[in-house]
């Protein structure tokens, strides 16, 4: 591809190059800010999966807008697994958003002081999978989620990028729970042929007595009293056995003959299963087929 059919195929990729933005999603959180306000009254900023860090450019300069005289330089850190070009008033980490290790990194940067705004890119590398896609971005968007519950002050804003697929209403769902306000929003800059949009959320409110953690409760909470999901943040529902307790046991091999009264005899499932996956490959292994094939 020459190197101006680019140019022209994405205006927005040319424009990031004219306006000196290191990636063209500069104009997304530009735009979520053109309807939002996001930048307002900010002074302390996360930028996580920043690399190569045009959000970390527009952060930058939106905060520097808002240093009034006398007043400390803004505080942007920025977070990514991979490596990133130094910029001006940005403390890069380089690290990964789903580890204890790196919350805690940002956290001891703002020396106990709290961020206005977080804000999170990330994308994993996409395998065409789309629930597979669905899920991972899902994990980053937690790992995200648990990151802010660490830094972000009561009444803070949170902006992330989603994938719109069929769960996604449960995850605003979840948002709700930690923000009064939570809308999705779709900037002019990213393509409509993407599932990508962005939560916006604002007033940061979490439940009164939750407690920040980075478990992921689908994969890494130990049961027992090392669980470290407490209080609010743990809802345990009535687990309840159910059935005659003097029936049969699901897990024991019994004889044949179980009753007294009726003697064994082996009968067809009541109905068969009218059009099961592996029905082609029977109806080829019934016709020789990969004999032949050979
Ligand atoms: N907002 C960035 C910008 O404007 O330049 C672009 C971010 S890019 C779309 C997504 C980033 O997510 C990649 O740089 C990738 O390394 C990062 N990422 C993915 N998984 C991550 C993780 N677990 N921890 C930290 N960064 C991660």
């Amino acid at each position: 591809m020459g190197k101006s059919s680019k140019d022209k195929r994405d205006v927005y990729y040319r424009l990031a190059k004219e306006q000196g933005w290191r990636a063209r999603s500069a104009f997304k959180l530009l735009q979520v800010d053109e309807e939002f306000d996001i930048f307002r009254g900010v002074t302390r900023a996360v930028d996580l999966c920043a690399a190569p860090g045009s959000w970390s450019q527009v952060l930058s300069r939106e905060l520097q807008k808002n240093r009034q005289e006398g007043q400390e330089p803004p505080q942007i850190v920025a977070v990514d697994l991979q490596a990133m070009a130094p910029l001006a008033g940005v403390t890069q980490l380089q690290g990964d958003i789903t580890k204890l290790s790196t919350a805690e990194q940002i956290v001891s940067h703002f020396h106990g002081g709290r961020a206005d705004l977080v804000v999170s890119d990330g994308a994993p590398d996409v395998t065409g999978l789309h629930d597979l896609d669905e899920y991972i971005q899902a994990q980053l968007i937690l790992a995200a989620l648990n990151i802010t519950t660490h830094v972000l002050r009561p009444g803070g804003a949170f902006v992330a990028k989603i994938f719109r697929g069929k769960d996604v209403t449960l995850l605003y769902a979840q948002l709700k729970t930690f923000f009064r306000t939570v809308h999705v929003a779709k900037p002019r800059s990213s393509r409509n042929s993407s599932i990508e949009a962005f939560v916006v959320c604002l007033d940061y409110n979490p439940p009164r007595d939750y407690v920040p953690n980075m478990a992921n409760p689908l994969m890494d909470v130990p049961y027992g009293p090392e669980n470290p999901i407490v209080g609010s943040n743990r809802v345990i529902v009535p687990f309840v056995a159910c059935g005659d307790l003097r029936g049969f046991d699901s897990d024991m091999t019994y004889p044949l003959e179980i009753s007294d009264c009726e003697p064994y005899q082996a009968r067809d499932p009541t109905q068969m299963p009218i059009s099961p996956p592996y029905k082609r490959a029977l109806e080829m292994k019934r016709a020789n087929f990969y004999n032949k094939a050979l």
